[in-house]
Formats: structure tokens, C-alpha cells, sequence
């Protein structure tokens, strides 16, 4: 992705949007006063837009199901789940650019094997059609999987996702030590769901990914969700590996400091690891307006060489190739 590619058509005062083609538009009208509020926020603070390393597309019917399950949580936990966002992926994609997000992901995610190789030719012909949206992939451990694993990254992925709770398995396991391995040697960075938030997984927890940094210890890993709730232990795993970054996907809402508050105390943590935090949001699967996430790093109250950092810097780096 050519990091100018995000901005095509934005080059109006202070990157406000102009002269978009809104042909074909069939969507609703947009929510302006949020993506007034949303450019506000960083342009408040001089950046050229976000970057957002944590957001869903998928192919129609996978989106349904993951809908359709979040639909369901609140009748089983009492805990509600609406999705904010549950319109048409053009309109989806449209409202990020209106937001100015200058380049996102489409994490996709296997829950059983036979998957995940499907899901990669859908990703590449997504981000070949969507330029600001980063070539993303995702693995399982079966056979093959290094086979295209590999595949991926020399079409041209720029970033993998790997959700041990969804998936059920040891991000340890023997099949995938070579692709461990294949992604540390390329650079490629994976977002791992590997914290026990919401609930608990048979992998999740900061030992068994330990482990497999402790066999890769230069492993680009985004732990995302901050690591929720193990915050403190997937700190220290930023700590201890230089390239193990957090994303910040739902973490500090309203939402999440529910059920998983961030200890006040480790904020020095985050403030001392500035560098390898990353804006993440789950959009569009929020029960909340993307706003609030970003509102909730705001009342961190870490400062605006942070934000910068953390909204756009680091993802810029870690997505558009540059570091
Ligand atoms: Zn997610």
C-alpha cells in the first residue's frame, strides 16, 4: 500500500475530504456530527488522520455470523453487545475514510481448519480493491498452513491476525513454529487475541504465547486488546521483547472498564512503552461510536506526544512500512 493512496481526494483544508464521487452510494446518510468529532480529535493534535490497526471485514456471510453471535451474548450474560456499525461494507468503509482513517486492516480469523486459506484470498482481493485497508491474513495450525502463510506474505501481506480464542489452539503448536519462525525473518506483525478478556480460552494467558516468544523472541506480535484482563503480564512481555507491541482495541472504554478495568497504576507503563502502543478499535463490531475509544485514550491523561504516537505514529510504522 503507498502511503499517499489513503489520501487520494483528501487534500481539501486540513485534509478535509473533497470532491469525492459519491455515485452508487446507497447507503444511509452519514453520521456527520461523529465524524466531525472524530477529525476534531486528530486534528486537534496536527496528524494527518489515524491509523487503525485493529478493524473487521470479512467476507458477507462470516461478518453475519459474528453478528449474529454478539447479537446473542446479551440474552446469554446479560452482558449487551450492539454493534454500532452493522451497515453495508461500502458504507462501512466509507465512514473510517469520513472518520479520516488513513489506513486500517481487515482482520479474518478461522475457527476451524480448512479456513484460513480462504479467508486470505478474500483479504488480498479486499485490500486490492480498498488501497487504505492493509493486506492482511491470518493462519491455523494444520497442514500447509506454512505452505500459505508464506504465500501471503510474498503477495504482498503486511500484517497477519491470529485469535487463539475463536481458534482454540496453542499459538505453541509444532505446526506453527515455522511460520513463527517465517514471520519474524519477513517482519510481518501479527495481531494476536491471546488475553483471557472477555473470557477465558483453553490458550489464552500470557504463558503459551510467552513461550512462543521465548523461541522468537524478535516475533513482531501486537497483543491485542492491551492483553485484557492479564494488562500487567502482557506489559511486561513489551518489556522484555522489543518488538512485541499492545493494541489498544476496546481497552479504557466505558465498555471494558466494566468488566476488566486498567489498573491506575500501571499508566507509567504505558507512558514508558509510548513507542509500541498502537490504536486499535474493533470497528465495526463496538456496542459504543468509535469517538469514545478514542475519547478514552484522551482521559489516559498521558499527553499529546502520546496520542500522536499511539493514533497514528506507531501503526503508521507498523502498516505502511516505514520501521
Ligand atoms: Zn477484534
Amino acid at each position: 500500500m503507498e502511503p499517499e493512496g489513503p489520501m487520494t481526494g483528501r487534500d481539501g483544508p486540513g485534509g478535509r475530504w473533497v470532491g469525492r464521487k459519491r455515485d452508487g452510494w446507497k447507503g444511509r446518510a452519514l453520521s456527520g456530527s461523529e465524524a466531525v468529532e472524530v477529525r476534531e480529535f486528530w486534528q486537534r493534535l496536527g496528524l494527518p488522520g489515524l491509523v487503525d490497526v485493529h478493524t473487521h471485514f470479512m467476507p458477507e456471510r462470516v461478518l453475519k455470523k459474528v453478528w449474529a453471535y454478539f447479537d446473542a451474548v446479551g440474552p446469554m450474560t446479560g452482558m449487551e453487545w450492539p454493534i454500532t456499525y452493522r451497515h453495508e461494507e461500502e458504507e462501512r468503509v466509507a465512514l473510517l475514510r469520513e472518520f479520516g482513517v488513513r489506513a486500517f486492516t481487515s482482520m479474518l480469523y478461522p475457527h476451524k481448519p480448512g479456513m484460513a486459506a480462504w479467508l486470505n484470498g478474500w483479504a488480498a482481493d479486499f485490500a486490492a480493491r480498498t488501497p487504505d485497508c492493509a493486506h492482511t491474513a491470518t493462519l491455523f495450525p494444520e497442514d500447509g498452513v506454512d505452505r500459505y502463510v508464506r504465500a501471503a506474505v510474498e503477495g504482498g501481506a503486511r500484517i497477519f491476525k491470529s485469535h487463539l480464542q475463536v481458534g482454540v489452539y496453542d499459538p505453541g503448536d509444532p505446526l506453527l513454529d515455522p511460520v513463527w519462525g517465517l514471520l519474524t525473518e519477513a517482519r510481518v506483525p501479527v495481531v494476536m487475541h491471546c488475553g483471557s478478556g472477555p473470557a477465558p480460552g483453553k490458550h489464552t494467558g500470557p504463558e503459551p504465547v510467552g513461550r512462543v516468544l521465548a523461541r522468537h523472541p524478535r516475533l513482531r506480535l501486537v497483543v491485542a486488546h492491551m492483553g485484557m484482563p492479564e494488562y500487567g503480564d502482557f506489559l511486561a512481555l513489551a518489556e522484555r521483547y522489543p518488538e512485541v507491541r499492545l493494541d489498544t482495541t476496546m481497552a479504557f472504554t466505558d465498555f471494558s472498564e466494566a468488566f476488566a478495568p486498567f489498573p491506575e497504576g500501571e499508566r507509567g507503563r504505558l507512558a514508558d512503552l509510548g513507542e509500541r502502543i498502537v490504536l486499535g478499535t474493533d470497528f465495526p463490531n463496538i456496542p459504543y461510536p468509535y469517538a469514545h475509544q478514542l475519547r478514552a485514550l484522551e482521559g489516559l491523561g498521558l499527553g499529546d506526544d502520546w496520542l500522536r504516537a499511539v493514533c497514528h505514529d506507531n501503526g503508521a510504522r507498523l502498516l505502511l512500512g516505514n520501521g
